[in-house]
């Protein structure tokens, strides 16, 4: 079945209408690039780098961090894309820095992700530093997680701008005017899209902590997994407002939780206007026999019927249905 879904890999990801969508490639490390390469992904939509730190004593240098850009971009060649996530810490993922971060009852709710990056000023301009080096290499792309206000993302703009100053003045080679996007993660986020929109070239919406922070349930927690589902009509909405914000700002907008790797979700999330999915390599084939053997005006009535629907079993049903007919 594997070798059937590789078949794909030079075949184009559109649908039977002739629509292109674009699927992308999340990796951790950097030698995954040629696992995105090999399932036939047109790029790398998100590159978790805080697997940089995991597993370490010491915090990685800027070397380190350049050093596995350039391994990526090497990789992938300069036309294709590479979303650098910069450093998505805490919570659910640990390392050397944990031991200096004070215990806190509610991680997820605590300093994670672009929140510690914000308080940890060395760390994150370091991070900055080798990914606005990396992009004279090829087409990188740079992006914050864990945004959950207007605010943050412009700090996160001002710091991106004093460590280009700072590169200048060291004569150090880099690119200036690389695509800045966010992640759309938090509710808050999705819910002030528009005003995210000013600030921004691309959002990227991450529906593994979506779901979690719509829904309040612990994405890694068994006993509340019943909560825990992506095809939730609140999580649905959510999207629907992003993706309408994208097109009437006229910025991308990508899907990168585990949602977009789902071949059940895909008619659903293209009916619904998204043209771009970034999901775990392995994923890519088994997305793109779905996309074409799809019709978008079929997709977008699909979507229309499940966003009436009120509960994710009943929506869930609905898109097993759906799916059963298009393979
Ligand atoms: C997400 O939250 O959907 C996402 C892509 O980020 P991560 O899984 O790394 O938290
Ligand atoms: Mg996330």
């Amino acid at each position: 079945r594997a070798d059937r879904y590789l078949l794909l890999r030079d075949k184009p990801a559109v649908t039977l209408d002739g629509v292109p969508i674009r699927l992308l490639g999340n990796i951790e490390l950097a030698h995954e690039a040629q696992h995105c390469l090999d399932r036939g992904a047109e790029g790398v939509g998100l590159y978790r780098t805080e697997f940089l730190y995991l597993n370490k004593t010491a915090d990685p240098t800027e070397e380190e961090h350049y050093e596995a850009y350039r391994a990526v971009i090497l990789t992938l060649g300069a036309d294709k894309p590479v979303v650098i996530r910069t450093l998505d810490l805490g919570a659910d993922k640990f390392s050397s820095l944990s031991s200096s971060v004070a215990e806190e009852k509610n991680p997820f709710l605590g300093l994670r992700s672009i929140r510690l990056c914000l308080q940890r000023l060395d760390l994150f301009k370091t991070q900055l530093r080798a990914i606005l080096r990396a992009a004279t290499l090829g087409d990188v792309r740079i992006m914050f997680p864990m945004i959950s206000t207007v605010e943050e993302l412009r700090q996160c703009r001002t710091l991106l701008n004093e460590v280009k100053e700072d590169l200048l003045e060291e004569q150090v080679p880099f690119k200036a005017d690389l695509p800045i996007g966010t992640m759309i993660e938090v509710p808050s986020a999705a819910i002030l899209a528009d005003l995210l929109a000013r600030e921004v070239h691309f959002f990227s919406i991450g529906t593994n902590d979506l779901v979690q922070y719509t829904l309040a349930a612990d994405r890694n927690n068994q006993q509340v997994a019943n909560l825990y589902n992506p095809a939730d009509p609140a999580v649905l909405r959510l999207i629907r407002q992003v993706v309408e914000v994208g097109k009437r700002k006229e910025i991308e907008v990508n899907v990168c939780g585990e949602m977009s790797g789902e071949p059940l979700y895909v008619p659903l999330l293209v009916g619904l206007g998204l043209r771009q999915l970034s999901a775990t390599p392995r994923k890519i084939p088994e997305i793109k026999r779905v996309i074409r053997q799809l019709r978008t005006d079929e997709a977008e009535q699909m979507a229309q019927v499940a966003m009436q629907l009120e509960t994710a079993r009943q929506i869930n049903g609905y898109l097993r249905e759906q799916l059963r007919r298009i393979l």
